[in-house]
C-alpha cells in the first residue's frame, strides 16, 4: 500500500505502532474531555481538505491530527475547526 499526503495513521502501513497510541490517548480520556465521533470525523474531513496535512501530521502545529482531533476543548491552529 503506498502512502499519499492524505493519509491518516490508520491507512498509512508502518504506522501500526502509532496508531495504537492514538487509541491508548482516546482511552485515557474522559467522556467529558473526548470530541463527540461525530465531532471527531467531522475535524478529520477537514483536514483531509487541508493542504497543511503531510502524512497524518499537522505542518502547522506538529501534531499528529488524529491525536490532537480527540480532545472537545483543543483547536485547530488555523481555526478551520
Ligand atoms: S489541524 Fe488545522 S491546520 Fe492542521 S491539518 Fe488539520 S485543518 Fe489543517
Amino acid at each position: 500500500m503506498s502512502n499519499c499526503k492524505r493519509c491518516l495513521l490508520n491507512e498509512i502501513a508502518g504506522k501500526e505502532d502509532v496508531y495504537a497510541h492514538v487509541q491508548k490517548t482516546r482511552a485515557l480520556l474522559s467522556k467529558a474531555e473526548l470530541a463527540s465521533d461525530a465531532k471527531y470525523d467531522e475535524r478529520l474531513s477537514v483536514c483531509r481538505d487541508c493542504d497543511r496535512l503531510l502524512e497524518a501530521t499537522c505542518l502547522k502545529c506538529g501534531c499528529y491530527v488524529e491525536i490532537r482531533a480527540l480532545k472537545t476543548d483543543v483547536h485547530c491552529p488555523m481555526k478551520k475547526w
